[in-house]
This record gives structure tokens, C-alpha cells and sequence, in this order.
């Protein structure tokens, strides 16, 4: 019915049917849409946080406009940039279920249900995440930041603007400098309030950096990393067990693979930029062939354009950014990577600026009214469970390319098992309470330090290998650990 009167007018000549054209579009908006006194929202980065913080605001019938540096990654082929892929796990899926999309991107995901370890000598284990039926979701980068996007553009609310990088930003007057980097025009855009959404070189946190007591921080890891590929098989097939991370932990080094619907797996090698065994030291065709097959001999195989791909793919580098406040009064805010950048070994840079979407928004129920003090309780709240895991996320490193390969590691992973069995509310594995729950990532890890101070002097214990699931040894470590009834 509506559809048919915005033909029928249009088909009138001229002027009359454009103001009759806008008049329907007016119309037809949802209520919480036609209000001309709404207030004005500039989202700085159409990535992964800023085209999903944007239906968040938008669902909250506000004016949103959101600039992105690149072009729309739907019309070019452009890639998204940094991984391929990426683990994709209950955090992040609680703020896709908050506006509506989760089931979309579970359904473009493949379940990976735990590492599967690739010894030097080929030998493989495979260990589980957490418990039956409880698995981390591979995804595409592309795919999921596009879906967002056009979920975004669904409210007539909200505006993307491309190829539109933010030079400058006056906080005070929450308007952001924009050029096009194609034309070179320079535009302003004056709003009520900005969000610096832009990622772990944010120009809007580059501005709050002038601040008065803005502390900021950036650090480099001696690792950085370069993607490579395992393609299908011939007839479309995965070439490793499909639903599994991957990982060839090799002490200061590591290649991890994800997979991809296609079946193919994206692999990452994480290599120390210098020194021996480094990216430094591999310059020739042979240096790569030869290090590949040494310490990879089981997945060079699966890599038929190695060479090709390791010389033609970037090398890029990890950084970790703390910074605080997050907020400058009501004016600006810093959300996902902006504010927290970390280093990928727990699958959480993207899960936690998601969560902080989910946080942003359940602040907003009660503060939206009052948000220089919502701003500012979002920044106090947020920013310890950001250096949670920015330490959770460094020590996750060790975890995947030491650990998972040693012997007192695996025997703990079997006593934490055991314990959380026999005490599944009291005793939840570290891995499982930042993957698996929404517990303050600040407060996991708390539990983890905990826990590790524990299981410290129960590893120390005499022949724990073989006795640990002794009922005596096994009541003993419950009373180390404070485990009563359940
Ligand atoms: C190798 C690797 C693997 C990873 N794996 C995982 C994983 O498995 N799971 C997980 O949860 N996280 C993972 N992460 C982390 C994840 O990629 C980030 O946390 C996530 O992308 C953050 O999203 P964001 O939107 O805050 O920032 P970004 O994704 O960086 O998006 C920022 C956007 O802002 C735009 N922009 C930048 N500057 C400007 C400007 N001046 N003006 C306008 N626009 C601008 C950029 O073009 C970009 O589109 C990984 C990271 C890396 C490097």
C-alpha cells in the first residue's frame, strides 16, 4: 500500500515529485526516526565496533554518522584488513544477539572445538576448549564486518560515509575534520558527540593524547605475524579436520590455521621479527622452503603456494595500546581497539570491543540522559577489564607456542578438568571464563592468578603425575583449592 502511493507520486513531474518523494520517505520512518531535534552522532571507523556500535546508537533513534578511511568494502575488493579470519566466541555473540544478528554470523561460522597440536615429529593431540558442545566460531573478517554494515544502513538513521579519514577533531565542539583521500575535499561534520572507533591507531584517541592527564601507552612485541594459506582440496574439501584451531607450537614461534567455509585455512605464522630464527633470516625462496620443512613438515604439504605467499603477503606488526579515560566529558568516546588494543593469542580484540558494545548499551538503559556521567562510568568500568585482557591475551602467547606442548601444562589442564567436574560453579578453568562466560575479564583474571598459585604448589607435590586422581590426592588438592560440596 505505502510502496504503491511512492510510485504514484513520483510519477508526477518535476519538483512536485521530489517533495512528494521525501514527504513519503518522512512518512514511512519508523517514530523514533522523524524527529527533527534528534541529537547527532559521529562514529570515527566503519570496522567491526563502529558498524556495530552504530545500530546500537541508531536503535536508540538518534542521528548517526559514521566515516570510514577506506572504501565500502561491499562494492571494492578491498580486504578487511589485518586477519582473514577470526575466533568469534560468547561475548562477541551476546552483542550480535543484542541487535538481532547473531544467528546470521552462525551461520557463515564454522565451530572449532579445540586446538588440534602439531608435534615437530607429526604426532597430533587434539585438546578440547571446554566442555561438550561448547566451541569458538571461525569467521570471516570481510563477511561479518559487511553484514554489520548493511545492518547498520537498514536505519534510515544512519549514514556511512567512505573513503573519509578523520584528520583532526575538536572535542570541545564534537566536530571531526574528514578528508577524502580520493579528491582531496575536506569536509566537517559537527555532531553532539564523537565515537572514536577508528582502531589501535585511532586519530580521535590521537587527539585526547593533548589532553591534561590523558594517559596513553603503545607497545611493540619483538613477534610479528604474516598470513598464508592451506587451499581446499581438489573437490572443495578441508585438507586438516575442520573443526579445530590449529597449532604448531614451536617454543618462541608458532603457525596457527583457521578455517574457512571454502575449505581452505588461513594460517599465521607468528615469527620474532629479528635474530636467529626470524623473519629477518628468511630471504630466499630456499631459507623459506627449508625452515618450512624442518619445523612445519607436516603442513608444508597443505601449502602448495608457500613461497609465493610468504614473499607476496605483508609482514605486519602487534601492538598493545592502553590508554585512560576513554571519555572527554559528554563530547568524545574511545571503543574497541581505539581504546584497547591487544595482541590476537586469545581470540578476544574483537570479542571485547564487541562486549564493550553490550556494556555502552546496558549503561545507556539507565544513563543516557546524563551521559557525561555515563561516558565516564563506561570509562572506569571498561578500562580494567581492557588490561585484563590485554595481560590475558600476552600470557595466552606462551600458552599456544610453549605450552601446549609440555608436560606439567597438560597434566594441569587434566587436574583443572577434574576439578570443574567435581565442582563445575566453583572451579571454572581460566580459558573458560574468558571465553565461555561474561565474567569481568578483570575479575578471570583474578580467578586465574588464583588458580595458578594453586595448582603451583599442587604441581610441586611428589609423583603427582602418576597419583593426582588418587581419592587421596584428589581430596588433598580440594583443600588446597578450597573446593567444598557444590
Ligand atoms: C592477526 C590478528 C588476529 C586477530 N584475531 C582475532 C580473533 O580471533 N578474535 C578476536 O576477537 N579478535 C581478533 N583480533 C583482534 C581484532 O582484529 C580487533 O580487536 C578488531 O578488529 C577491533 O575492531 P575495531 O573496529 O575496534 O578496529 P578495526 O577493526 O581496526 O577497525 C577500525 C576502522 O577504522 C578505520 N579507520 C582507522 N583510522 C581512521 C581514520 N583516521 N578515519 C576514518 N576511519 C579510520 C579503519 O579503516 C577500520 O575500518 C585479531 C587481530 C589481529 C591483528
Amino acid at each position: 500500500m505505502k510502496r504503491r502511493a511512492k510510485v504514484g507520486k513520483c510519477e508526477v513531474a518535476g519538483l512536485t515529485a521530489v517533495i512528494l518523494c521525501k514527504a513519503w520517505v518522512i512518512y514511512n520512518l519508523p517514530a523514533t526516526e522523524q524527529k527533527d531535534n534528534m541529537e547527532k552522532n559521529t562514529v570515527v571507523g566503519a570496522g567491526l565496533v563502529g558498524s556495530l556500535l552504530a545500530v546500537y546508537l541508531a536503535k536508540r533513534g538518534e542521528k548517526v554518522d559514521v566515516y570510514e578511511r577506506r572504501p565500502d568494502m561491499r562494492k571494492a575488493n578491498i580486504s578487511a584488513g589485518k586477519s582473514i579470519n577470526l575466533a568469534l566466541s560468547d561475548r562477541g555473540l551476546k552483542a550480535l544477539r543484542g541487535v538481532g544478528i547473531e544467528q546470521e554470523i552462525i551461520d557463515i561460522s564454522i565451530p572449532m572445538k579445540g586446538r588440534m597440536v602439531h608435534m615437530t615429529d607429526g604426532t597430533v593431540s587434539f585438546q578440547p576448549y571446554g566442555k561438550e558442545g561448547q566451541s569458538i566460531l571461525s569467521v570471516s573478517r570481510g563477511e561479518l564486518n559487511r553484514k554489520l554494515m548493511t545492518l547498520a544502513e537498514r536505519h534510515a538513521n544512519v549514514t556511512l560515509h567512505f573513503n573519509q579519514r578523520c584528520t583532526g577533531v575538536d572535542l570541545d565542539g564534537a566536530a571531526c575534520t574528514f578528508v577524502d583521500d580520493g579528491t582531496g575535499v575536506e569536509t566537517v561534520a559537527q555532531a553532539d558527540r564523537v565515537f572514536g572507533t577508528d582502531g589501535a591507531f585511532s586519530a580521535v584517541r590521537g587527539r585526547m593524547q593533548f589532553l591534561d592527564r590523558f594517559n596513553s601507552s603503545q607497545q611493540y612485541l619483538e613477534h610479528g605475524y604474516k598470513e598464508l594459506t592451506i587451499p581446499p582440496t581438489a573437490d572443495g574439501g578441508f585438507r586438516l579436520e575442520k573443526h579445530c584451531l590449529h597449532i604448531w607450537p614451536r617454543g618462541n614461534y608458532m603457525l596457527i590455521a583457521l578455517p574457512n567455509l571454502d575449505g581452505s585455512f588461513t594460517c599465521t605464522l607468528f615469527f620474532p621479527f629479528e635474530g636467529e630464527r626470524s623473519f629477518a633470516s628468511l630471504q630466499t625462496a630456499k631459507d623459506v622452503t627449508a625452515f618450512f620443512g624442518e619445523v612445519f613438515a607436516d603442513a608444508v604439504p597443505h601449502m602448495p603456494t608457500l613461497v609465493e605467499d610468504y614473499f607476496t603477503n605483508p609482514t605486519s606488526s602487534l601492538v598493545i595500546v592502553r590508554c585512560s579515560p576513554w571519555n572527554y566529558k559528554d563530547k568524545a568516546l574511545l571503543l574497541g581497539d581505539a581504546a584497547h588494543a591487544i595482541v590476537p593469542f586469545y581470540g578476544q580484540g574483537m570479542n571485547c570491543g564487541f562486549e564493550d558494545c553490550t556494556v555502552f548499551d546496558e549503561l545507556a538503559d539507565t544513563l543516557w540522559d546524563d551521559k557525561e556521567t555515563m561516558f565516564s562510568r563506561f570509562s572506569s568500568l571498561r578500562k580494567p577489564d581492557g588490561d585484563a585482557i590485554a595481560d590475558l591475551a600476552l600470557r595466552n602467547f606462551i600458552e599456544m607456542r610453549d605450552l601446549v606442548a609440555d608436560e606439567r601444562f597438560l597434566l594441569r589442564k587434566k587436574i583443572e578438568k577434574a576439578l570443574n567436574e567435581r565442582h563445575p560453579t566453583q572451579w571454572i578453568p581460566l580459558y573458560s571464563m574468558v571465553t565461555f562466560s561474561h565474567l569481568r575479564y578483570s575479575d578471570a583474571l583474578d580467578y586465574g592468578k588464583r588458580h595458578d598459585r594453586i595448582m603451583e604448589e599442587v604441581l610441586g607435590w611428589p609423583d603427582i603425575a602418576e597419583n593426582w586422581d588418587t581419592p587421596e590426592v584428589m581430596r588433598r588438592i580440594e583443600e588446597v583449592a578450597g573446593l567444598g560440596g557444590n
